[in-house]
C-alpha cells in the first residue's frame, strides 16, 4: 500500500486513526516530523489512502462568506492569545453549550506540544497560545469521533492541514462539530524544538516550566518570546531569539509547508490569523494589544460568530481581507539551507547552524523575494 509522498505529507494523521489494523506506525524521522509508516500486517484494505486529504483535489471555487477583524473584549484573554483572543471567544460559546474543545498545549516542564480535549472554561488557558513546533496527535481523530457521535458540540483547532485530515478521518458530516484553522506559516520541526530546549535549559540552573511565544509584554507588533523557569523569567524579543530566527527564515518547516495546498483553500468553519496591515486600511481600529483577522467561511461558522459574547467584531470586504495577510495565499519560501542544515544538526550546535543559515545575505533575500514573485504569479495564472 502507498501513502502520499513524503513531500506531500502533512503527518495529519488521518491514515493512522483509520487503520482497522492498527498498523500505520506514527513516527518522528530524523528531521525531526511526524511520519506514518504501513507495518506488516497491513491486509491492503485502502482505507488509508482513501482517506488521505493530500491524495484528493481540492475543494473547488473556495469562497468565505465574510470576513471581520477583531478582538477579545476581556483585557486578560487577549493578553494571553496570540493574536485578538478569537479563538478564546469561539471555545467559550462551544464549552457553554456543556461541549468539548479539541486543542494544543504546551505541557509543563517537558515543554512537548500536544493535542488534547478539554470540557471547562477554566482549562481553556492551557490551549491558549500559537505553540511554534509540529504538535503530537496520534489518537485525538478517534477521541473526536467519539465526543461527536455521543451529540456533544465539538470545536476542534488545528493548521488547515490537521482540520482537513480531521474531516476526511470522519468521512460523514456531524452538525454538532465546528471546525476552526488558522492562517498558517508553517510546522516547525520537533527536532530543532528539543535542540532549542537545551540551549534555553542552560541559559540558568533554575528548571525550565515552559515557553510562550507571542508574548505581548513589548505589545502585539513587536511579539516576544518568554521563558518561564521556577522563579524567574526571561523575555527575548523575537528579533532576537534563535528558534523564531530559524522558524522565520523557514529553516525547519516540514516539507509540506513549502507547497501548502490549503492556501485560499480552507476546509474549516472559521479561518483566524493575525490582522496585520489593519493600520493601513482603517488607522482607527488599530491597537498594540492584538487583533485578529477573522474568516466566517461556512454558514455554521458565520452562525457561531454571531453568537460569541465579549467580541469586537468589525466587518472588512472580503477581497481586502484576503490580501492584508501574505501566508493567508502563499506558502513559505524554500530556504537554500534546508537540507544542510538537518544534515549538520546532528553533529554541530543549533544556535550556530541557525546563525549560519539564515542570515540576511543579499543572494538569500533575493532568491526569497523571487520564489515569491514565481509563486504570486503562478496563483494569478
Ligand atoms: C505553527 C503556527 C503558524 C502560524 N502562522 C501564522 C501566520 O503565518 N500568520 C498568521 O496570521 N497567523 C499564524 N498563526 C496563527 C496565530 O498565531 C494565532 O494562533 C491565531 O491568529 C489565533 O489567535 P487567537 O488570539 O484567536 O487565539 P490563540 O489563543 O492564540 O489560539 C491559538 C489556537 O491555536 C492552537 N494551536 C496552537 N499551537 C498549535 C499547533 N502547533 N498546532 C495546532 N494548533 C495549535 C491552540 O490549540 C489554540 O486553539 C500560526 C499558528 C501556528 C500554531
Amino acid at each position: 500500500m502507498e501513502l502520499c509522498s513524503r513531500e506531500d505529507c502533512t503527518g495529519c494523521s488521518a491514515c493512522v486513526n483509520i487503520c482497522p489494523k492498527q498498523c500505520i506506525i506514527f513516527d518522528r524521522d530524523k528531521e525531526g516530523f511526524y511520519y506514518p509508516q504501513i507495518g506488516d500486517e497491513c491486509v491492503q484494505c485502502g482505507l488509508c489512502q482513501k482517506i488521505c486529504p493530500q491524495m484528493k483535489s481540492n475543494k473547488k471555487d473556495f469562497v468565505p462568506i465574510k470576513a471581520f477583524v477583531g478582538f477579545n473584549a476581556d483585557e486578560n484573554v487577549r493578553k494571553q492569545s496570540s493574536s485578538g483572543g478569537m479563538f478564546h471567544a469561539v471555545a467559550a460559546e462551544v464549552l457553554k453549550q456543556h461541549g468539548k474543545v479539541y486543542g494544543v498545549e504546551m505541557r509543563q516542564k517537558s515543554c512537548r506540544v500536544v493535542y488534547r480535549g478539554i470540557d471547562t472554561i477554566e482549562e481553556l488557558k492551557l490551549l491558549q497560545g500559537s505553540k511554534y513546533v509540529e504538535s503530537e496527535k496520534e489518537g485525538i481523530f478517534q477521541e473526536v469521533e467519539v465526543a461527536l457521535k455521543k451529540g456533544k458540540p465539538v470545536l476542534f483547532v488545528g493548521t488547515p492541514c490537521i482540520v482537513a485530515g480531521l474531516k476526511s478521518y470522519l468521512r460523514i458530516y456531524y452538525n454538532n462539530l465546528i471546525t476552526c484553522d488558522f492562517i498558517c506559516h508553517g510546522v516547525p520541526s520537533g527536532l530543532a524544538w528539543d535542540e532549542y530546549l537545551k540551549i534555553c535549559k542552560n541559559r540558568t540552573n533554575k528548571k525550565l516550566n515552559k515557553v510562550v511565544f507571542r508574548d505581548k509584554e513589548n505589545g502585539w507588533g513587536q511579539s516576544s518570546t518568554r521563558l518561564i523557569y521556577d522563579g524567574i523569567s526571561y523575555v527575548d524579543k523575537d528579533n532576537a531569539n534563535i528558534f523564531i530566527k530559524g522558524f522565520l527564515s523557514n529553516l525547519y518547516l516540514r516539507r509540506s509547508c513549502y507547497r501548502c495546498k490549503y492556501k485560499r483553500c480552507y476546509e474549516s468553519d472559521i479561518t483566524l490569523g493575525d490582522a496585520w496591515g489593519i493600520e493601513k486600511v482603517h488607522p482607527d481600529w488599530y491597537d498594540d494589544k492584538g487583533l485578529s483577522l477573522v474568516f466566517a467561511n461556512t454558514a455554521q461558522g458565520n452562525n457561531i460568530l454571531k453568537r460569541v459574547s465579549r467580541v469586537e467584531l468589525k466587518e472588512l470586504p472580503l477581497d481586502i481581507a484576503q490580501t492584508m495577510n501574505a501566508a493567508y495565499e502563499l506558502s513559505a519560501a524554500n530556504n537554500l539551507f534546508r537540507e544542510k542544515f538537518f544534515k549538520r544538526l546532528s553533529e554541530d550546535n543549533f544556535a550556530a547552524l541557525v546563525n549560519l543559515y539564515c542570515g540576511n545575505s543579499l543572494k538569500y533575500r533575493i532568491y526569497r523575494k523571487a520564489v515569491q514573485c514565481i509563486k504570486r504569479l503562478a496563483k494569478d495564472k
